[in-house]
């Protein structure tokens, strides 16, 4: 699919690792061996894989499902479609563990008077931060299923599918984590005040984790049109999914 730069042997097996450009984690065909691409002295990484329980056959039968339930779809979507690409993709993701604290001062404006008001907001995350810098993934609508998930095992990455590296080391994963987190603790003060005029964010960070799941990539076509659908290879769950527009006829 891309181009290669560098054939760099696997620390573990000496199998050549083809790495991608700006892949920075690498995690090799043969053996499962991850480490981190440049690392002065190479270490194993901790790798977690969620397994694919399902194939391109079962697939389309949650997509159908998807397809025949709730509002605003066509009556016919499910009868009249046609899968044409179904791909699965192992993505890279790191999980971070960690804990926002942010202090606040600002004044409530929907009362009156006004007050003036401080505090603290702090919550436990376990964000979830996508190791590719250019692929679309909802990320904030997958949860990872913790249940389907095991130490790496490489013999379960099946041969057809498209397995990507991290383009992310475990410090750009956090610092990710830290922006999107710090955002998140911003939009939960707006309950709390109208105005803002201090925020502090700290963070308590733990290890993070790095984890492969098994996503299947679905377009199909309906009335010469094509569409999309992410669907997760543990539960079925149609994660994202693009819904034809129609003509509602008002009566
Ligand atoms: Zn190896």
């Amino acid at each position: 699919m891309s181009r290669i730069v560098s054939d760099i042997e696997c620390p573990n097996c000496g199998a050549p690792l083809k790495l991608s450009p700006g892949e920075l984690v690498a995690t090799c065909r043969y053996c499962g061996y991850t480490s981190v691409v440049g690392a002065n002295t190479p270490f194993q990484l901790e790798h977690s894989l969620i397994v694919n329980e399902l194939d391109s056959t079962r697939i389309a039968q949650y997509l159908q499902d998807w397809m025949r339930s709730g509002f605003m779809k066509p009556g016919d979507l499910a009868k009249k479609s046609r899968i044409t690409i179904v791909e699965l993709r192992y993505l890279p993701f790191w999980l971070v563990p960690l804990t926002a604290t942010s202090t606040y001062e600002g004044v409530l404006e929907r009362i009156s008077p006004p007050t003036q008001r401080r505090g603290a907001i702090e919550n436990n995350y376990d964000w979830l931060v996508l190791g590719r810098k250019a692929a679309e993934f909802p990320t904030r609508d997958y949860k990872v299923p913790s249940e389907g998930k095991i130490p790496f095992d490489f013999t379960k990455i099946e041969s057809k599918s498209n397995f990507l590296n991290s383009e992310l080391d475990s410090s750009e994963a956090i610092a990710h984590a830290k922006d999107e987190v710090e955002e998140n603790q911003r939009f939960l003060l707006k309950q709390e005040v109208d105005q803002v005029t201090r925020f502090d964010t700290t963070f308590n960070v733990e290890k993070p984790t790095y984890l492969h799941a098994p996503l299947w990539f679905v377009q199909y076509e309906y009335k010469g049109k094509s569409y999309n659908a992410i669907i997760d290879g543990s539960s079925g769950t149609v994660i994202r999914a693009d819904i034809p527009q129609t003509d509602f006829k008002m009566i």
